[in-house]
């Protein structure tokens, strides 16, 4: 699978992509990740990306031509095009959630663009992206977060990423309104606070009734 980040930003992104089980996926070529700097694209003679809005306000909107030509740039490099979902990030957009990242985790290609300062101008949400997407009710700096919100949770459910695949089955959210049980590890008894009985019985159906029941 092929993650394509579209930003102004590229550096905010290594240290997180370049650790642990993303990280690890990118080295075992499951998952390839491709950060792409949006001022390379711009067309104006100073490599601004941002310009005032219409109508007046405050703050610099994204411009519609570098997000075109990022786009279709990256699309002229994919092989299998069929696959391929375009993101807008935004705090306006439809909630993210479990179910969202099993969606998208069926495509070959997601080319996500991260948004900055008031945002994106419209026309990018209207002729270039597929969907717009929100990780929640609240405003962030940039779509960086958010890209690598989705690039993890994502990369999680690709078979063959996690240690051991029952990790991913059993995890909170598989289904609405399902939390994991409660993890306790060694020792057994730490300030006094003990691991559950059941758990360190030894009996396998008390311990799946013990998670079942919590
Ligand atoms: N003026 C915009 C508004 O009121 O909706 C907020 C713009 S925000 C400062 C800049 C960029 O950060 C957005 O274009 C988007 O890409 C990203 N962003 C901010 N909050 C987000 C969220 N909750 N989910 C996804 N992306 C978000």
């Amino acid at each position: 699978m092929q993650f394509h980040i579209v930003t102004i930003f590229p550096r905010i992104l290594d240290s997180y992509l370049k650790e642990s089980i993303v990280y690890r996926a990118q080295k075992s070529k499951i998952i390839e990740i491709f950060a792409h700097n949006l001022r390379e694209y711009s067309n104006d003679k100073h490599g601004k990306v941002d310009d005032t809005p219409y109508g007046g306000g405050a703050g610099m909107v994204l411009r519609v031509q570098p997000i075109y030509d990022c786009v279709k740039k990256i699309k002229e490099q994919i092989i299998n095009k069929n696959k391929t979902r375009v993101i807008l990030f935004s705090a306006k957009g439809k909630k993210y959630t479990q179910r969202t990242a099993e969606r998208l985790a069926k495509f070959d290609n997601l080319i996500l663009i991260c948004g900055r300062y008031e945002g994106v101008d419209e026309r990018v949400v209207k002729h270039i992206a597929d969907e717009e997407i929100s990780i929640g009710e609240y405003v962030l700096t940039g779509g960086e977060l958010p890209a690598l919100v989705l690039i993890d949770s994502i990369t999680r459910l690709i078979p063959g990423v996690l240690g051991n695949d029952e990790s991913a089955k059993n995890e909170s959210h598989k289904k609405k309104n399902y939390k994991e049980h409660p993890q306790y590890s060694k020792p057994q008894e730490f300030n006094g606070w003990q691991v559950p009985e059941a758990l360190v019985s030894g009996n396998h159906n008390e311990i799946k009734k013990w998670r079942e029941e919590n």
